[in-house]
């Protein structure tokens, strides 16, 4: 089983065009994100640590996030075609961890990298806040977000890359221009 990794900073575009490859590759989409955006929205213990960590932009612990993804792989169903994690790996310590996981399972995962200008990825993030009723989106927690995925997410771009398992994307302009180039690859590797 093949799987992709969808990185990127915030508002780089990873839950669009998830949507986007889902729909044309049939792949299933797992956000980190939003599984835990449903933790906090059913109140349960968990739910409310969790919320005092995300609403102001900081990570959840990587042990936690490892095994949530432990069990996820663990309930994959065997006809899946593959999984576009969004949102995980976020530490070098996640992504040697989705490692030794997939290997386990026999199963491989290549990266593909959305790259947007920080004056692009802010303007998209400030305009959503203004609907999406998220806590993190708003300027102080979003440059918060930002400093730590430049302190711990970025190098995983690094990690992959040095595996040969990575794509860079360029995801400044529009939707349909970032998955062009994605088609191109996924068409490779999903034949
Ligand atoms: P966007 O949805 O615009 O790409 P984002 O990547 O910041 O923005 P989510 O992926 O929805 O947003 O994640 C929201 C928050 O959930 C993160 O800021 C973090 O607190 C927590 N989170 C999600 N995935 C992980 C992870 N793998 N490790 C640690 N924390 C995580
Ligand atoms: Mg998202």
């Amino acid at each position: 089983m093949l799987h992709i990794i969808l990185g990127g900073a915030p508002g780089s575009g990873k839950g669009t065009l998830s949507e986007i490859i889902v729909n044309k590759y049939g792949l299933q989409h797992l956000s980190t994100g939003d599984v835990l955006r449903a933790e906090i929205a059913s109140g349960s213990p968990l739910g409310k640590e969790i919320d005092a960590l995300i609403s102001k932009g900081n990570l959840v612990p990587d042990q936690q996030m490892i095994q949530l993804l432990e069990s996820y792989l663990d309930n994959l169903s065997p006809d899946c075609k593959g999984v576009i994690f969004d949102g995980f790996p976020r530490t070098v310590e996640q992504a040697r961890a989705l490692t030794i996981m997939l290997a386990k399972r026999h199963m491989e995962a290549y990266m593909l990298d959305l790259y947007a200008e920080e004056d692009v990825i802010m303007a998209r993030l400030i305009h959503r806040g203004k609907t999406s009723g998220r806590a993190d989106d708003n300027y102080d927690t979003i440059k918060n977000r930002l400093r730590i995925y430049n302190e711990m997410t970025k190098p995983i771009s690094d990690y992959y890359l040095k595996l040969h398992r990575y794509f860079m994307i360029n995801s400044n302009i529009n939707p349909e221009c970032t998955f062009s180039q994605i088609d191109v690859i996924l068409s490779g590797l999903y034949k």
